[in-house]
């Protein structure tokens, strides 16, 4: 599926005007069906449309087909060990069997993901309250630009309704800096900044930036990847240097990379995605480990359609991810997504209306 997007996403890594994603159905033999996303991502996670359809065919899919639903425990874990790496695909094939089980229970897919152990089966799936939907707070970002477009995009984002702006720096690290400077002085100090480098700048310069926006008294919430995701000693030397939070993003797929992370004091926070961490159950687990290591947590997506942002705000709510969430890719697409049942409001917030499982479903043909 492609969904073009209202403006040109734009980060140290990448350029791109529109969503080019993979959506996986999950049915089952009463002919109920479950949802999932992979997203093409090809500079963070590698992933294609083409190449996660092969490995959803051709390796995932065989582990659940003829599965009874409640055997979801065992065939997640599996679904996990099939394949090296391949999260995006991973995650689009555990979100729509998870979405599954939980529309056949009645149940959210945050209220699974909030229980303790793996206990739930179809009949002690919870319902939430009657009524009730789930609502976050999210970000919104802006694109890498220059700075008069820069400043023209935040000021139209705060217009919008947003009240936390995430600036994608990382290009040049000295235009990075007066670019973030001139968005402060335009939006002035009741909107939330933060930064994010998608892994652009070096040990060197991320350091310099971050002093300089410090020495000029801009209020920054954190600088997210400042440096290239394998460097988590870079991370670690950055975050040592500097007095503004720094989260982890590229750095962090698995949980051996979260505890690297943790071991070495790299990161004050983390940005967890399923599509890094392969699913929405090792993803909360991500959210409740790096609580427990004392670090902010914040749950993101790729740029991708409703399905893969539905799933990732379940996930904030089960694992009570404690910054505002990074969940704006929905709102990026120039069209409404063709799925009904996540809606963006104008003030900052992304919610899902009541409803058992991902509580949103593709307008699609079947
Ligand atoms: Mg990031």
């Amino acid at each position: 599926m492609q969904l073009p997007l209202r403006f040109p996403f734009v980060t140290a890594l990448r350029r791109t005007e529109q969503v080019e994603t993979l959506l996986v159905e999950v049915v089952d033999t009463d002919g109920r069906r479950g949802w999932g996303e992979a997203a093409q991502v090809w500079q963070v996670t590698g992933e294609s449309v083409v190449g996660a359809q092969a490995c959803v065919v051709e390796m995932l899919a065989p582990v659940l087909i003829g599965q009874p639903l409640a055997n979801w425990p065992m065939v997640t874990d599996r679904l996990a060990r099939v394949v090296a790496r391949n999260a995006g695909a991973k995650s689009a094939v555990e979100t729509a069997l998870l979405d599954l089980v939980c529309r056949a229970a009645g149940g959210s897919l945050a209220d699974l993901l909030s229980q303790p152990a793996r206990t739930i089966s179809g009949a002690t799936a919870a319902a939430g309250p009657p009524g009730s939907g789930l609502v976050v707070t999210t970000d919104v970002t802006v694109s890498a630009t220059d700075l008069a477009a820069t400043v023209q995009a935040a000021r139209q984002r705060v217009a919008d309704g947003f009240t936390t702006l995430k600036l994608k720096v990382g290009t040049d690290a000295l235009t990075d800096v007066e670019r973030v400077v001139a968005v402060r002085r335009e939006v002035g100090e009741d909107v939330r900044l933060r930064l994010d480098a998608n892994q652009g700048w070096t040990r060197d310069e991320a350091v310099r930036a971050i002093r300089a926006l410090d020495d000029a008294q801009v209020d920054v919430e954190f600088v997210e990847q400042p440096v290239a995701g394998e460097d988590v000693e870079g991370l670690a030397w950055v975050r040592r240097r500097v007095d503004t939070p720094v989260v982890a993003d590229e750095a962090v797929f698995t949980m051996t990379d979260l505890r690297r992370v943790v071991r070495l004091a790299a990161a004050d926070g983390i940005n967890v995605k399923l599509a890094k961490a392969g699913g929405p159950l090792a993803a909360v687990r991500q959210v409740h480990f790096a609580q427990q290591a004392g670090l902010m947590t914040m749950v993101g997506s790729m740029m991708e359609s409703n399905i893969g942002v539905a799933a990732a705000l379940h996930v904030a709510v089960a694992g009570e991810a404690s910054l505002v969430a990074d969940l704006d890719a929905g709102w990026w697409l120039r069209q409404p997504a063709p799925m009904t049942g996540l809606i963006y409001g104008n003030d900052a917030t992304v919610r899902i209306g009541p409803g058992p499982g991902l509580g949103v479903v593709p307008l699609l043909g079947g």
